[in-house]
């Protein structure tokens, strides 16, 4: 067997041209464009990637974006006071802090002090307990875009058994809770897990979200069953893979995400419908 590619750029494309297109509507109803305020602290090489694509991402789908990149020395007080301005501006719907901030700062401080209804991220611990009591807010982009991908691809989790290898309050946890939300049966993975491979082979979904090239092997996975790869690793050569052994998962697969453009540009395209979101409820 080998796996169909989930084309998770092209179906991010669709979400995109769909946000696009809700802000169309809401400027002809006489309402303002959403608005994403982007906090980048330091020089951090991949960070600075990141928030390129998420502010040409606004652009493309008439999100307004607000930048402010600060130097790597600002302190924590000066970074809380930024986001205290952002939750009070009313031109503000959504606040992103880009992780990883430098060390000296408290990033859940700072996570927590953005106002829940502007978290576009959805790390916040309300928005995260509104995903483990059923009635989700802002939901955390990555795991939600798992999720945008999976129904794409008429994947319903419902009753599959499903397996996050990683947990992550990012990656692996939330998206623990986005598929026992979609009532499949969940098993999430750690580094203290025994027998990994064993767990893996029970899955009709695989998630993995470690942060290790190729950690996952091919020959663990179930045959026919639908694997995601959150991972990003970058190689010496400048190549990026995934955390699975890709060639040899796509030969047992049924559906498969490709490294990149798979699960990365559908963090982007989830962060945008969270900002129309941010604005509707702003509404
Ligand atoms: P992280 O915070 O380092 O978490 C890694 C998780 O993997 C932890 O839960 C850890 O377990 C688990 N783990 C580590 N070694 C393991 C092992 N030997 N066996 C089983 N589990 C193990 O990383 P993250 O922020 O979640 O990111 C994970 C990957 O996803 C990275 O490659 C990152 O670049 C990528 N990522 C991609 C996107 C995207 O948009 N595509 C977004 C975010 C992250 P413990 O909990 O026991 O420590």
């Amino acid at each position: 067997m080998t796996a169909q590619l989930i084309n998770g750029k092209e179906i991010a494309q669709q979400r995109l041209a769909k946000v696009a297109e809700a802000v169309e509507k809401r400027a002809a109803a006489g309402l303002r464009k959403p608005c994403l305020a982007v906090v980048l602290v330091g020089d951090d090489p991949a960070s600075a990637v990141y928030v390129r694509n998420k502010k040409l991402a606004c652009q493309k789908s008439g999100i307004e974006s607000l930048s402010y990149e600060l130097p790597a020395a600002t302190t924590q007080e000066e970074l809380l006071a930024l986001v205290e301005d952002l939750n009070g501006n009313p031109q503000v719907d959504g606040i992103l802090v880009q992780l990883p901030l430098p060390k000296h700062i408290d990033s859940q401080a700072v996570l927590e002090t953005i106002l829940p209804h502007k978290d576009v991220d959805g790390f916040h611990p309300y928005n995260v307990g509104r995903l483990v009591v059923k009635m989700p807010l802002m939901r955390p982009c990555t795991p939600k875009g798992v999720m945008t991908l999976l129904e794409s691809c008429g994947i319903d989790p419902k009753g599959k058994k499903a397996v996050v290898v990683g947990a992550s309050n990012i990656v692996g946890r939330p998206q623990a809770l986005e598929l026992l939300l979609a009532r499949a049966t969940v098993t999430v993975c750690h580094s203290a897990t025994q027998n990994l491979a064993e767990e893996v082979a029970q899955a009709d979904i695989l998630v993995v979200g470690v942060g290790i090239p190729n950690f996952v092997k091919g020959e663990w996975i179930k045959p026919g069953a639908v694997v995601i790869d959150v991972g990003i690793n970058r190689l010496d050569d400048g190549s990026l893979c995934g955390d699975v052994e890709f060639e040899a998962a796509k030969a047992r697969a049924g559906m498969i995400t490709p490294v990149p453009g798979g699960v990365g540009p559908m963090t982007i395209a989830t962060l945008l419908e969270n900002t129309l979101h941010a604005a509707e409820l702003h509404d």
